[in-house]
């Protein structure tokens, strides 16, 4: 357990309990506690469809906890609520969720259930992420912020405006300069007075993967000119006291307090001179960009990890807030903000099986013997072949590897030309792998075959290389033996996994212990509970994986499962490329007509020719072991 470093990005949700098996902590303990959810046990529960209740579910699978989900929420409230009390902050934190992180349904209502007690609210970024939000709100506390952002026409204003009128407290956050005219113009025609906020394009900048959005050259917001010109067309139209709002986001994943509070002072300078300029401001939203430890190093040098705890996010953010609007005697505004990262990477575990691993090819000799193998080769091979077994007899690293590649490179020319015979060229390569390990050369890594589309569900891994634990989920009490890389389904070459965190180029794995194709190994993507859903393909037209909310109970098992859904069927996903299943089913259902009863024994006659693709229309793409591993556990 120690070698996959579960404590240092895990805890304390993640754990391995003493059958080597990994456990989910719902509500966050550090310590053992009988509230433990053994990973491995809901796979078989909800895969295996012979076990009691078993819900015959294909894998991949992402389990989701909205336990986990609940403390991150109640984590990031309380470490707010600490900062304000402890610096004497005089007004409140009031939270938004920003749906892009991940648009789950329950997720969302999940967020708005658990936070309507602290007013949470929602952002949204797009006209279907406005109605999602307009409709979980409906059952949130009132007071709750919808906030809208993203670029917006005339229907994002409308919607927005009616949205205010079925009083949800939605802010229009301009994002350019542009938007002002529409809002002014449809509210005016709704009789709807809008609440405004502009989103501020900040000088800081954020130098790490994630700061493209910050900074003078940013993509977003507005520059000091444009905050300028708002408000003075505002006031002109005697609709200043409709800003109130001030947001900015400089990126995802903010590498430490330093760079947070030196952007959210920056922000606060602005909202005091908005205030000097006559603004009816109230509220300062600090955007997302709270980060995730998806390493467990705690440092600031790895960029996949953060030097900061939730607490010290907090305290940073309340502290660059009073400094600056005490020294501008500006009374303290209400906090929001969007963090998405931080409150749903937790929450979903993805799961995966390994299928099949190469095998390693112990190097075997040809039977064709060294006579043979010598005889077809050019001089220049012979004399390769030559002073690579002097080389080797006197153990000369450097020159065995030289002599090796010059050799087979000679070897695949006379291929090519013809002169050299396939056996021949496969002695060689034999007798190459059997120097190379004899000089300790030989890359013992194997490549493990998942259940699984990169693409599809770890799709900022592909995109930007975005590093997540993957770990197996079972089997932490034995040593592993192998190294391994983990290849997808898909036919591309990018559909692989072969960076780790930690710098490692594969992962320490076990020996798969059924035959090929016979499942029942389990590697599990954790902290992947933000964007790869909402980002990932459907590339060789893999859709997402099957999906269950688990919580924790009291019952024999120590978790009920909630909700069950399985991914897309092959149906499905060739419906998202505009194919009409059901006229394929009907057009391939008239081929076995006039097809399938010409078999002569009439076993494969036309209607289970039928049955047999209308279960391939409805079954997932993926692949199905051959003999349930589960078996095993
Ligand atoms: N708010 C805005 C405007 C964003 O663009 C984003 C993400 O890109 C977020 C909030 C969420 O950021 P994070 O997931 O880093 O908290």
């Amino acid at each position: 357990a120690t070698l996959y470093k579960v404590h240092a990005w895990g805890a304390p949700y993640f754990a391995v309990n003493s059958s080597g098996n990994i456990t989910v902590r719902p509500h966050g303990s550090e310590t053992l506690s009988h509230q433990e959810i053994d990973l491995l046990k809901v796979v078989k529960k909800v895969s295996d469809p012979k076990s009691s209740g078993g819900l015959g579910l294909q894998l991949p699978l992402i389990v989701r906890f909205p336990d986990v989900l609940k403390n991150r929420l109640h984590s990031l409230q309380s470490a707010f609520d600490y900062a304000i009390q402890s610096q004497g902050f005089e007004s409140h934190y009031q939270g938004v969720y920003p749906v892009k992180s991940n648009q789950d349904r329950f997720v969302v209502e999940d967020i708005v259930s658990f936070g309507s007690s602290f007013r949470f609210g929602l952002e949204s970024g797009s006209k279907p992420e406005l109605l999602l939000a307009m409709n979980s709100l409906c059952k949130g506390s009132p007071e709750a912020f919808l906030v809208c952002n993203g670029f917006k026409d005339s229907e994002y204003i409308s919607l927005a405006l009616l949205a205010r009128k079925l009083a949800l407290n939605t802010v229009i956050v301009l994002e350019q300069e542009e938007e002002l005219d529409l809002v002014i113009e449809i509210s005016s025609k709704l009789c709807i007075r809008p609440v405004i906020g502009l989103r501020a394009k900040l000088r800081t900048k954020h130098g790490g993967h994630f700061g493209s959005t910050s900074g003078e050259k940013g993509k977003f917001g507005l520059t000091t000119t444009q905050i300028l010109k708002v408000v003075k067309k505002l006031e002109q139209v005697g609709m200043l006291d409709c800003l109130k709002f001030l947001h900015f986001h400089i990126g995802s994943q903010i590498p430490s307090t330093t760079l947070l509070a030196d952007g959210v002072g920056e922000a606060a300078q602005i909202y005091c001179e908005l205030v000097r300029l006559g603004a009816q401001m109230g509220v300062i939203d600090i955007g997302g960009g709270l980060g995730i430890d998806y390493d467990g190093s705690k440092s600031i040098e790895s960029d996949i990890s953060v030097g900061y705890s939730l607490e010290e996010y907090a305290a940073a953010v309340v502290q660059a807030i009073q400094y600056v609007c005490d020294r501008r005697s500006v009374k303290h505004p209400l906090i929001c903000s969007e963090s998405g990262r931080a409150i749903v990477s937790h929450h979903s575990v993805l799961i995966f099986e390994a299928m099949a691993a190469s095998a390693y090819a112990a190097p075997t000799f040809s039977t064709l013997g060294l006579q043979c193998l010598v005889e077809g080769l050019s001089e220049e091979a012979h004399a390769d072949y030559h002073n690579l077994s002097a080389a080797t007899m006197r153990g000369e690293y450097e020159a065995c590897l030289l002599y090796t590649d010059q050799f087979k490179q000679r070897c695949v020319e006379q291929f090519k030309q013809g002169t050299l015979g396939m056996e021949q060229l496969a002695a060689i390569d034999g007798l190459c792998d059997m120097i190379g390990k004899t000089i300790g050369v030989n890359d013992p890594v194997r490549t493990y075959h998942m259940n699984l589309s990169v693409f599809t569900s770890i799709p900022d891994f592909w995109g930007i290389e975005q590093m997540f634990p993957i770990v197996p989920i079972h089997r932490l009490d034995e040593r592993p033996t192998v190294r391994g890389t983990l290849s997808d389904l898909t036919c591309d070459s990018d559909g692989k996994i072969d960076k780790f965190i930690g710098g490692e180029s594969s992962l320490p794995l076990h020996e798969l212990k059924g035959g090929h194709g016979s499942g029942g190994y389990y590697l599990g993507m954790f902290l992947g509970g933000a964007y790869q859903e909402a980002l990932g393909g459907v590339h060789n037209l893999f859709g997402g994986p099957s999906v269950v909310r688990v919580l924790q109970s009291d019952g024999p098992h120590g978790f009920a499962v909630t909700h069950a859904a399985p991914g897309p069927s092959c149906g499905d996903v060739l419906r998202v490329v505009q194919h009409e299943p059901e006229l394929m089913f009907e057009t391939l259902k008239h081929r076995a007509e006039e097809f399938g009863d010409d078999d002569g024994n009439n076993v494969v006659n036309a209607a289970a020719l039928a049955t047999c693709l209308a279960r391939s229309f409805n079954k997932m793409p993926y692949l199905v072991a051959s003999s349930c591993g589960l078996n095993a556990v």
